[in-house]
């Protein structure tokens, strides 16, 4: 990634680095000391020291990812309905196009705009993926745009592992506090803030959904063969766990397996197969050769799902102003290496 393509994130940050606490990104809301763990923003011994904590994992850390594969893996023994399959289909799809639409290219790279009762929703939609709050979700990922593959980088296959950059840094309790510093465009919405700090609540109102929507199947449509069990284990922890790893094989794989059509500082790649299962997330060196641009798969044949959605709904007035790839960027790759277009 270039210089320019990196100056809309940092000036937000500049923008941001003199609001030093809690209190001043928007949503000051306290819960009793007793209830705390309900609030991701709730650090008894200082936001700023956990920051500092050596980059190491926690034990307990893995535990709630212990918990989404046991009961993902309870579900294999249980023979689904067709109803539950093709539901657990559609939620991770679903979800996933929060994450890569509003999560990464909204939250993340503001590559395009929208009305703040839809980034609202949008965040609440992200939410139902079970990675946390959009806020902290977008800041770490500015940071892996920053020092991408370099020291710095929280989730460098390169610098640390395959393991540490798929799942591993997740468990690191310095990474566990949502950068607001980083993410000052969006951290003065209170309402964002609130979402962030409560980031359970989106995922609670989803499995209360799913049971729900399973025993009224249960009862009033039994040639469907379902319950709310079963919805609970298909729609929500297969699911979720599927859709954890098909997010995360970006920070991992996008990193190691593919091809690299462009110069860039980090070892970014271009993966179809990647782009299919993550609805264009795939096309990874095209994204960091040009984060600000709201479509990853630059050319027709680089098959971006979102970027088809994006412009549907830009269509239906939900969005504007998305940001294209510049001409010369695109065409970079198209010449050969002595006369690329370097910016
Ligand atoms: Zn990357
Ligand atoms: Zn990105």
């Amino acid at each position: 990634m270039n210089v320019a393509d990196r100056i809309d994130i940092d000036v937000e940050t500049e923008a941001s680095s003199s609001c030093g606490t809690p209190s001043h990104w928007g949503f000051a809301f306290k819960l009793p000391a007793w209830l705390g763990f309900l609030d991701s923003d709730h650090f008894p011994s200082g936001r700023g020291e956990v920051l500092n904590l050596p980059v190491k994992s926690r034990a307990s850390r893995w535990f709630p990812f212990i918990f989404l594969h046991f009961f993902a893996l309870l579900a294999l023994f249980h023979k689904p309905s067709p109803f539950a399959i093709c539901l657990a289909v559609f939620l991770y799809f679903f979800r996933m196009f929060a994450i890569t639409a509003f999560f990464h290219r909204y939250f993340s790279h503001r590559t395009f705009k929208t009305s703040r009762a839809a980034q609202f929703l949008f965040a609440f939609w992200g939410g139902l993926a079970v990675q946390r709050g959009a806020l902290w979700w977008a800041s770490h990922h500015r940071n892996h745009h920053r020092y991408s593959d370099r020291d710095g980088d929280i989730h460098s296959p390169i610098k640390s592992g395959f393991i540490w950059s798929h799942i591993g840094w997740i468990t690191a309790d310095c990474n566990m506090p949502t950068r607001y510093e980083i993410i000052g465009d969006f951290s003065r919405y209170p309402e964002l803030v609130f979402l962030n700090r409560f980031d359970w609540l989106p995922p609670l109102f989803l499995g209360l959904a799913l049971y729900g929507l399973g025993c009224f199947l249960e009862l009033h449509y039994p040639s469907l063969s379902t319950s709310g069990n079963e919805l609970v284990l298909w729609g929500f922890f297969v699911s979720t766990v599927v859709l954890f790893h098909g997010v995360c094989s970006i920070n991992s794989l996008s990193h190691i397996w593919g091809s690299r059509p462009y110069r860039t500082d980090d070892s970014s790649k271009n993966n179809f197969l990647l782009a299919l299962i993550t609805l264009g997330e795939g096309w990874h060196n095209n994204h960091h050769r040009c984060p600000g641009s709201v479509r990853q798969g630059f050319f027709w044949w680089e098959v971006d799902m979102t970027y088809y959605f994006l412009r549907l709904y830009r269509a239906l007035g939900l969005v504007w102003d998305l940001h294209p790839v510049p001409a010369a960027v695109r065409e970079e790759r198209l010449f050969p290496e002595p006369s690329r277009v370097r910016s």
